[in-house]
C-alpha cells in the first residue's frame, strides 16, 4: 500500500527509531536488545497492514473484540501480537487463542483462566507480570503491588501452558518515569533469583520511551507517537 496515511506513518515510524536509537546510544545499549511494539488500538486493521508493509513485525492491543478480529483479518501477516490491556477472565480464553505474549497477568483468577485457555488451544503462553508503578491506593488501573508480584510469577511459571517472561509496567499518570521504572526493574532483577531466563521488560509508552530504555526496557508499547492521536473511542 502507498498512500498518503502509508507516508504519514512510514516519517512518524523513522522518527520513534531514531528516538530509539538515540536513547540506546545514550544508554550505551545495542538497539538490536530493544523491540518496538507498535499498539495499534482503536486504529483499522488497513492501518495494521501498512505498518507490516513498513517492517514493523510487533504489534499491541488493549481489547479483546479488536484483537482478536485484527489478528484473524491479518493471520497472513506472520505478526507478534502482544496483549497489554486489562484483561477480564472470561476473556482469558479468548486472547490465548491469538496472543503471543501477555503483558498484563496481576492477579491469580487471570493465570488459572489463561493457562486453562491456552490448553484448550493446545499452547504455551508466554505471559507479563503486570507491576503496579502508582502510588498506593490509586484505583482502577491494572497491576498487582510490587511486593506481590513474585506470587504471580511463580504462579505463571507454575503453570503447566504458561511460560514467564518477565515484567511489565505503565509508568503513573504525571509522575516520575524513570523512578517508576527503576523500581520495575528492581522488581525483575528480584524475580530472577527464583526464575531463570527471564528477558523481557515491557515500559516506556510515546511519552517516556527514553526513560525506559535508560531503565533497560526489552520492549516498548508505542502508540499515539506512531499512529497520531487516538480517535475518541465510540
Ligand atoms: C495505549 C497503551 C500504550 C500506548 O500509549 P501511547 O501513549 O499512545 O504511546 C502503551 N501501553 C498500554 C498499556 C496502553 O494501553
Amino acid at each position: 500500500m502507498s498512500d498518503p496515511r502509508t507516508e504519514e506513518l512510514r516519517e512518524s515510524l523513522a522518527l520513534t527509531r531514531a528516538r530509539i536509537d538515540a536513547a540506546c546510544a545514550a544508554a550505551g545499549r545495542d538497539p538490536a536488545d530493544v523491540t518496538l511494539i507498535v499498539v495499534t488500538k482503536t486504529w483499522p486493521v488497513d492501518d495494521v497492514r501498512r505498518l507490516a508493509g513498513l517492517g514493523v513485525r510487533d504489534v499491541g492491543e488493549n481489547r479483546d473484540q479488536e484483537a482478536r478480529v485484527k489478528a484473524a483479518e491479518t493471520s497472513e501477516l506472520d505478526l507478534t501480537w502482544h496483549f497489554i490491556g486489562q484483561l477480564q477472565t472470561n476473556k482469558a480464553a479468548s486472547v490465548a487463542r491469538y496472543a503471543d505474549l501477555v503483558h498484563s497477568v496481576d492477579r491469580l483468577r487471570l493465570v488459572e483462566a489463561l493457562d486453562q485457555g491456552a490448553r484448550k488451544s493446545d499452547r504455551i503462553l508466554d505471559c507479563l507480570v503486570e507491576v503496579s508503578l502508582d502510588p498506593p491506593g490509586a484505583q482502577g488501573r491494572g497491576g498487582v503491588a510490587a511486593d506481590d508480584a513474585a506470587v504471580v510469577a511463580s504462579a505463571i511459571a507454575d503453570a503447566d501452558h504458561l511460560r514467564l517472561r518477565g515484567v511489565m509496567g505503565v509508568a503513573p499518570v504525571g509522575g516520575d518515569a524513570a523512578a517508576a521504572f527503576a523500581r520495575l526493574a528492581e522488581v525483575l532483577s528480584a524475580l530472577r533469583r527464583d526464575h531463570a531466563g527471564l528477558d523481557v521488560m515491557s515500559a516506556g509508552m510515546s511519552e517516556d520511551l527514553e526513560q525506559a530504555v535508560a531503565a533497560g526496557a526489552t520492549h516498548l508499547r508505542v502508540g499515539s507517537a506512531v499512529l497520531g492521536t487516538r480517535p475518541p473511542l465510540g
